[in-house]
C-alpha cells in the first residue's frame, strides 16, 4: 500500500495533519511508538493537568465558601479518585482520537518509525518486527521532550525527582515540593500540589516568573501566588539536584554571583522547559537539516531540505504549544492536498491553567518598546467589574495594546477568572486587524468578567466608563 502521506506522531500536530489530510481525500497513514494517541498532549500534558488543575480548584474553592454563606465541612481529599478522574479523562480523549483515524480510514502503524529515505519510513514494532511503508509525503510531528538543567546531571526517577509526567501522577501529596523553573509547566504543576497541601517552593533563572509573558502580567501573578502561599525565588541559578535521605535536595546561587544555598524537599519538579525530539528518526542518514537548537529546520510551508518531507509541531521552531501544533497540522494538510494552510504566529493565544488564569495573545508592552513602535495601553481591573465581585473574582485585570497611529490592537494580556475563555475575543478581533475602538464599541452582555476586556479597549482608545 502506498500513501499520499504518512505521518510520525500522533500529538495534537500528527493527529490533526491526519485527519484533516483524510477529510481532503488523501490516503493517510500515522505511526505512533506510544500505546496510545494524542502524544504528550492528551497523555501526560495539557489535558491530564487540566482535569488536576480542575479538580484541586474544587477541593480549594470549598475552603473559601463562607463568605458566599454556604457552610460546609472541612473537605477531605482522596487522591486515588482524583487521578482515577485524570486517568480517565485521558482515556476519553486518547480513545476519542482512536476512534476520529477509523472515521476518517486513517491506518495506523504502532511501533517507532525511521526515515529510511523520502517516501520510506520503517516501523518497529515493540516485539522487534520491522515492516516498511512508502508514501509520497512524510511529516515529522515527533514532539518534544522533558528539557534537563543545562551543565546539571539530574537522575529524574518520576518518584522523587519528578518531570511532569511524574508530577501528575504522585500517589500521595509531598509536604515540600521544589519547582526548579518558573515556566507555565511548572507554575502549574505546583499550584496543583499547592492547592492539595505541599509548601511549594518556586526557583527560577531568570529576574521574573513567566519569563516571555508581559511584565505587569508576570509582577501581578507572582503576587497572587505569593497570597497563595507559593515561595519563589527569582535570579537563581541551581547547581545541583541529588537524592537526599528524605526526598532530594537542590543546590542553588544568586545568577549574579554569590553564596550558594541548599533546600530539601520531599519532591522535586525538574520543569525547565522542554526540546525538540528526534531520536531514532533517522534524520541525519535521510539528510534532514536541523537548527542550532535541534529543531527541524522547515521553510515557510513546513518543507524540510528534503523533498517530500515536512515537520510540524515543538519538532519545529515556535511556541510549544498544542494549539500551534494543530493549526500547523491543518495548513500543512491543505498545502499537500493542493491548496493554501497557512497559520498566523502573531495571533497565537497563550494560557495559564492557574487560578486565577493568565492569558496573553500578540505582543507584550516590552516587545513593542523593542520594536519602536508607538502604541496606546488601556487597562481595566477586576476590581471594577460587576461580575467580579459577585463572584469574588476580582483579582487581575485586562491590558489591551493598541498602535499609536491606526489604533489597530497589537496585544491582549488577562490575568484573572476565566481569562483563558475571555483573550479569544480579542485573538479574533486581531485576526481580522480590529481596532481598540471597535473592541470597545462591540455589546457585550451585562453582567460578565468580559465588559473588562471591553472597558480595558474603551481605556485604550479613549476613556472606559466605569473607572
Ligand atoms: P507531541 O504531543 O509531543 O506528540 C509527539 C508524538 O510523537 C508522541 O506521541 C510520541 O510518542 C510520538 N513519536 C515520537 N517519535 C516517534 C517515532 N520515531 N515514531 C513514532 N512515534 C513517535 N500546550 C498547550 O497548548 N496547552 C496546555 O495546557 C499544555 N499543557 C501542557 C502540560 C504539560 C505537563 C506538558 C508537558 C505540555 C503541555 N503543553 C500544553 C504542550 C503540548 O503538550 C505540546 O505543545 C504538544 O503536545 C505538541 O504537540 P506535537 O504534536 O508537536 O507533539
Amino acid at each position: 500500500m502506498s500513501y499520499d502521506v504518512i505521518v510520525i506522531g500522533t500529538g495534537p500536530g500528527g493527529y490533526v495533519a491526519a485527519i484533516k489530510a483524510a477529510q481532503l481525500g488523501l490516503k493517510v497513514a500515522v505511526v505512533e511508538k506510544r500505546a496510545t494517541y494524542g502524544g504528550t498532549c492528551l497523555n501526560v500534558g495539557c489535558i491530564p493537568s487540566k482535569a488536576l488543575l480542575h479538580a484541586s480548584e474544587m477541593f480549594h474553592a470549598t475552603h473559601h465558601m463562607e463568605e458566599l454563606g454556604i457552610e460546609v465541612a472541612a473537605p477531605k481529599l482522596n487522591l486515588e479518585k482524583m487521578l482515577a478522574h485524570k486517568d480517565a479523562t485521558v482515556k476519553s480523549n486518547v480513545d476519542g482520537v482512536a476512534f476520529l483515524f477509523k472515521k476518517n480510514k486513517i491506518d495506523a502503524f504502532h511501533g517507532t518509525g525511521k526515515i529510511v529515505s523520502a517516501g520510506k519510513v520503517s516501523v518497529t514494532a515493540e516485539d522487534g518486527t520491522v515492516q516498511e511503508i512508502e508514501g509520497k509525503n512524510i511529516v515529522i510531528a515527533t514532539g518534544s521532550d522533558v528539557a534537563g538543567i543545562p551543565g546539571v546531571k539530574v537522575d529524574i526517577d518520576e518518584k522523587i525527582i519528578v518531570s511532569s509526567t511524574g508530577a501528575i501522577a504522585l500517589e500521595k501529596v509531598p509536604e515540600t515540593m521544589i519547582v526548579v523553573g518558573g515556566g507555565v509547566i511548572g507554575l502549574e504543576l505546583g499550584s496543583v500540589w499547592s492547592r492539595l497541601g505541599t509548601k511549594v517552593t518556586v526557583i527560577e533563572f531568570l529576574d521574573k516568573i513567566l519569563g516571555a509573558m508581559d511584565a505587569d502580567v508576570s509582577k501581578q501573578f507572582q503576587r497572587m501566588l505569593g497570597k497563595q502561599g507559593i515561595d519563589i525565588k527569582l535570579s537563581s541559578k541551581v547547581t545541583g539536584v541529588e537524592k537526599a535521605e528524605n526526598g532530594a535536595k537542590v543546590t542553588f546561587e544568586p545568577v549574579a554571583g554569590g553564596a550558594a544555598q541548599t533546600l530539601e524537599a520531599d519532591v522535586v519538579l525538574i520543569s525547565t522547559g522542554r526540546i525538540p525530539y528526534t531520536a531514532a528518526l533517522g534524520l541525519e542518514e535521510a539528510g534532514v537539516k536541523l537548527d542550532n537548537r535541534g529543531r527541524v529546520e522547515i521553510d515557510g510551508h513546513f518543507k524540510t531540505n528534503v523533498e517530500g518531507i515536512y515537520a510540524i509541531g515543538d519538532v519545529v521552531k515556535g511556541p510549544m504549544l498544542a494549539h500551534k501544533a494543530e493549526d500547523e497540522g491543518v495548513a500543512l494538510a491543505e498545502i499537500l492536498a493542493g491548496q493554501h494552510g497557512h497559520v498566523n504566529y502573531d495571533v497565537i493565544p497563550s494560557v495559564v491553567y492557574t487560578q486565577p488564569e493568565v492569558a496573553s495573545v500578540g505582543k507584550t508592552e516590552e516587545e513593542l518598546k523593542a520594536a519602536g513602535v508607538a502604541y496606546k495601553v488601556g487597562k481595566f481591573p477586576f476590581t471594577a467589574n460587576g461580575r467580579a465581585r459577585a463572584m469574588l473574582a476580582t483579582e487581575g485585570f485586562v491590558k489591551i495594546l493598541s498602535d499609536k497611529e491606526t489604533d489597530r490592537v497589537l496585544g491582549g494580556h488577562i490575568v484573572g477568572f476565566g481569562a483563558g475563555e475571555m483573550i479569544h475575543e480579542i485573538a479574533v478581533l486581531m485576526e481580522f486587524g480590529g481596532s481598540a475602538e471597535d473592541l470597545g464599541r462591540t455589546c457585550h452582555a451585562h453582567p460578565t468578567m468580559s465588559e473588562a476586556v471591553k472597558e480595558a479597549a474603551l481605556a485604550a482608545f479613549f476613556k472606559p466608563i466605569h473607572l
